[in-house]
């Protein structure tokens, strides 16, 4: 499902226009998890994945107001009154700590920050893979100093890989480099442990896999964060954390994925992401299908659950 195509825009609305329904019913649920992913932050010059300064500070304001915001590494505690939400990004943009970071104090919010080492070392292959598909310059990135810098304010960083390249397509042993470079060389710098990691692209069974986890995992990682449109579910595999992807979402959209319009998309990438487990682990689509069948049935039922409370 490719997330900017008009196909992919309908499907939003619709379930938009479903949550608008289910508000004014008085139908939004409140004991959920989410975690909401940005990139970059800045009020001009924006990026395809750029939100703008005056819409995050925006939803900082309706999350500071409507929202317990929480850190990233505790988000799999349980929802309490008000939806919880972690605020993470992604890549190292030097804008995050220009204009983020102090919207965020602003605020009284923190937000981790999933920082590829690559881009912060300024390798210049690197570089030019994003500067070809996104028009970045090294400049736009952040080095060692300013990630000193950002840290130092109080927000926790995270790795994001070395190189920033799918995960899916690479050798167990380079998938196991990627990984463990990152979390080296952020720990040297900043001199304190890295426990968390994003996983570039993000997408479940398409930018990573089981193996991809299991590697994480044994290097230390305690906490692995994918591109998965749902809520945190309280027993949730810890290397797989579902997030949403935010860019310039007015405040009814915001809320809306807060309080779970999109989480079928997410439900649905679950799906396939098991389909394609299964069937690589036992060579059956028969099956796959069958395992299908009995997760969509648990999920209508919590779903169900959810609404109810
Ligand atoms: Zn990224």
């Amino acid at each position: 499902m490719n997330p900017y195509s008009p196909a992919f825009g309908a499907l939003r609305t619709a379930l938009f226009s479903v949550h608008k329904m289910r508000r004014s019913l008085g139908m939004l649920p409140r004991k959920r998890t989410v975690v909401l992913n940005y990139h970059s932050v800045r009020p001009s010059r924006l990026f395809f994945n750029s939100t703008s300064t005056q819409v995050f500070e925006q939803h900082l304001e309706w999350l500071a107001t409507h929202c317990e915001v929480v850190d990233f590494i505790d988000v799999c505690a349980p929802a309490t009154a008000k939806p919880r939400v972690a605020i993470v990004f992604d890549d190292g943009f030097r804008d995050n700590l220009e204009y983020a970071v102090p919207l965020l104090q602003k605020y009284g919010l923190k937000a981790t920050f999933f920082v590829s080492t690559g881009f912060l070392q300024r390798d210049p292959v690197i570089l030019d893979i994003f500067a070809r598909t996104f028009q970045t310059t090294a400049e736009d990135f952040m080095d060692a100093a300013a990630l000193r810098e950002l840290f130092a304010s109080g927000m926790p960083i995270g790795a994001h890989t070395h190189s920033h390249r799918n995960l899916l397509g690479l050798s167990a042993q380079e998938q196991k480099e990627e990984l463990g470079r990152s979390k080296e060389i952020l720990e040297n710098l900043l001199g304190c442990p890295i426990r968390s990691v994003a996983y570039p692209f993000g997408v479940p069974g398409k930018a990573f896999d089981l193996t991809t986890t299991e590697i994480a995992e044994k290097l230390g990682y305690t906490k692995g964060v994918m591109v998965c449109w749902r809520a945190v579910r309280p027993q949730e595999a810890v290397m797989r954390i579902p997030r949403f992807t935010v860019v310039n979402e007015n405040l009814v959209e915001l809320e809306a994925i807060v309080a779970g319009a999109l989480d079928p998309i997410g439900q649905y990438q679950d799906w396939r992401f098991s389909m394609r487990q299964t069937y690589r682990e036992k060579k059956s689509h028969a099956l796959a299908f069958a395992l299908l069948g009995q997760q969509w049935l648990v999920e209508l039922t919590n779903h169900k659950i959810v609404c109810m409370i």
